[in-house]
């Protein structure tokens, strides 16, 4: 419905974007120009600790808003970023992006370094075609801050795309103190004797458990399975996707260390997150 709303607006006022909008060589040309020009950015969702309602982190995520006007989630322009190798440019930006964000927020702070870190996604295509850590490494240097300061989600389907190049990738990581995530867990189809051997500091619950977890007791029971697992595996656990306070209480109760979702905010843009972090201070979230 929005869809064709924004293209009824296009097709009276904006030939041009109509065109691009119906096609995806010119969306990725102007992805490519977007990427070039600066002209994304991140907003940023609070990873909230369950137990005790603090800010731990925030994850970053991309925004694209067109010169027409049009805001592309990236679940569209995600896809096209993998699709023409755009991605391996576009999540360079975003981990630099990160990066930079933390400095500021620290100078923002007082030169006192901002108790939370960036969480930034990294796609399988990236993991492939980029040196990741490299990237990471010279983000942190370029804006002298410390590795435990990111963290790098990747998803369950990346890692068992190529779980021996996953692995030295994560090592790498880690020797340089980032953290790492598996994104969307319980999507894939993980193999367990990798997992053990992988250096994952968080497992993030996919949405699609948390979703309807308090009605129903098989996606209850999954969750429970999940945190057993990255008990086992001394791993934590964030969940995505927390909309109510029942889920938040049964997440919690099921030993759920961290919560993501609307419950406690939508994306903010960096100004915003800065003041939601320093608010969690006089205020615990939960
Ligand atoms: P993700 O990494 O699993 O990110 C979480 C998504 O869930 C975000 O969607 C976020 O806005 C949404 N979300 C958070 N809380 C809730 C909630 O309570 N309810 C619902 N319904 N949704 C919630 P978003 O921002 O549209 O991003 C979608 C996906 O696009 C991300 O999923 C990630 O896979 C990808 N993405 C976004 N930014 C980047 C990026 O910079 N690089 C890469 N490689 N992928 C990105
Ligand atoms: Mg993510
Ligand atoms: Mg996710
Ligand atoms: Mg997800």
């Amino acid at each position: 419905l929005k869809r064709a709303k924004r293209t009824d607006r296009i097709e009276i006022y904006e030939p041009e974007a109509a065109i691009l909008s119906d096609n995806r060589f010119g969306l990725e040309t102007e992805l490519r120009s977007a990427i070039e020009e600066d002209r994304l950015h991140l907003e940023f969702q609070p990873l909230i600790e369950l137990a005790t309602g603090t800010v731990a982190g925030f994850e970053a995520l991309a925004r694209w808003n067109t010169s027409d006007g049009l805001s592309i989630p990236p679940t569209e322009f995600i896809p096209i970023a993998e699709d023409s190798g755009l991605i391996v440019p576009l999540g360079q930006w975003a981990i630099g992006k990160a990066a930079a964000t933390l400095a500021d927020w620290d100078r923002a702070n007082g030169g006192v370094p901002v108790d939370c870190y960036i969480s930034v996604n990294v796609s399988a295509i990236q993991l492939v075609r980029d040196d990741v850590a490299a990237v990471v490494r010279d983000a942190l240097a370029a804006n002298a801050i410390g590795g435990e300061r990111l963290m790098i989600e990747l998803t369950e389907s990346a890692i068992i795309g190529d779980p021996d190049l996953a692995l030295s990738v994560l090592n790498e990581l880690k020797a340089l103190e980032a953290r790492v995530a598996m994104d969307d867990f319980g999507t894939g189809y993980s193999n367990l004797a990798y997992l053990q051997r992988l250096p994952l500091d968080v497992l993030k619950i996919d949405r699609s458990f948390v979703d309807h977890m308090v009605e129903d007791r098989d996606k209850a029971a999954i969750v429970r399975t999940i945190q057993s697992l990255a008990e086992v595996l001394g791993m934590r656990t964030t969940a995505e996707g927390v909309e109510t306070a029942d889920q938040a209480r049964l997440l919690s109760a099921l030993g759920c260390d961290f919560g993501q979702g609307f419950l406690f905010a939508r994306p903010l843009d960096t100004k915003a997150a800065l003041a939601y972090w320093r608010q969690s201070l006089d205020r615990p979230i939960i």
